[in-house]
């Protein structure tokens, strides 16, 4: 059966499951997609893997599907996090949107000394990634977090996570410190204006955290961000 159309939707999925659409989700499908009831789609909730479902009813406002049989298992990503301090809008989008095709286990929005802005609106970005594990054929939707102060993230944090810090002033390559260290991870990629000296005294001075490079020129954060995810998949994370 050909189904192209895959769907986030937040319900249990199941053999035989019925699923409802809200009107956002009947006006994607029904209306701009033009499906119709015995059209399949693909369903994910990033829990129960994926599905191939049938509508069932197709309506203005809203619409039922049918599960029928599983086509992929529920893959988790490995544990890492991308701590990211947020950049102009349309950035920002791109760094939620390439995190979750590149496969982070959770987005956590943090505000540092030199954060240009003070709010993020949450949802939009959630919904972002919700788009991009849609398109990528990805199983789960990473939670992107609320803002969190740098010193409030780093008050809290313990050893059990360790940190990739992508430092900029670094000029040797230190990433094959990364080799071999398994475990929870979460990559911290600064602002523009990148990390004040308080806030990379405190990560430098941290037991958890790994002090890397990512070349001798400086990245934009978006790019950082892509360049540091790609290099802990292919170390530690499932592309190896
Ligand atoms: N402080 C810099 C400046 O104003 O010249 C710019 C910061 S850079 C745009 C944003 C963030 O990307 C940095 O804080 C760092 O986390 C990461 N980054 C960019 N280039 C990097 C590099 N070559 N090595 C490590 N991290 C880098």
């Amino acid at each position: 059966m050909d189904a192209k159309i895959r769907l986030y939707v937040e319900h249990p999925l199941g053999e035989g499951q019925s699923v409802p659409l809200d009107r956002p989700q009947a006006h994607y499908l029904f209306g701009v997609m033009r499906q119709a009831a015995g059209a399949h789609v693909l369903l994910f909730n990033g829990q129960d893997g994926e599905w191939l479902a049938q509508v069932v009813e197709a309506g203005k406002r809203g619409g039922v599907l049918a599960c029928v049989s599983q086509t992929k298992p529920l893959q988790m990503p490995p544990d890492v996090w991308l701590c990211f301090a947020p950049i102009k809008k349309t950035r920002t989008d791109f760094i939620v949107e390439k995190a979750t095709e590149m496969g982070a286990a959770r987005i956590v929005p943090m505000q540092t000394e030199f954060t240009n802005s003070g709010r993020i609106q949450r949802d939009r970005l959630q919904a972002h990634a919700v788009e991009a594990a849609e398109q990528c054929g990805g199983t789960y939707v990473p939670e992107v977090g609320e803002l969190i102060r740098f010193d409030r993230l780093m008050d809290g944090w313990g050893d059990a996570r360790q940190i990739m810090f992508c430092d900029e002033e670094l000029t040797t390559s230190l990433t094959s410190r990364l080799r071999g260290e398994a475990g929870p991870w979460a990559i911290f990629i600064g602002p523009e204006g990148g990390f004040s000296e308080r806030e990379r005294a405190r990560l430098r001075g941290m037991e958890a955290a790994v002090s890397v490079s990512l070349g001798p020129r400086i990245l934009r954060a978006d790019t950082a961000a892509v360049a540091a995810m790609t290099l802990w998949q292919q170390s530690l994370g499932d592309w190896q």
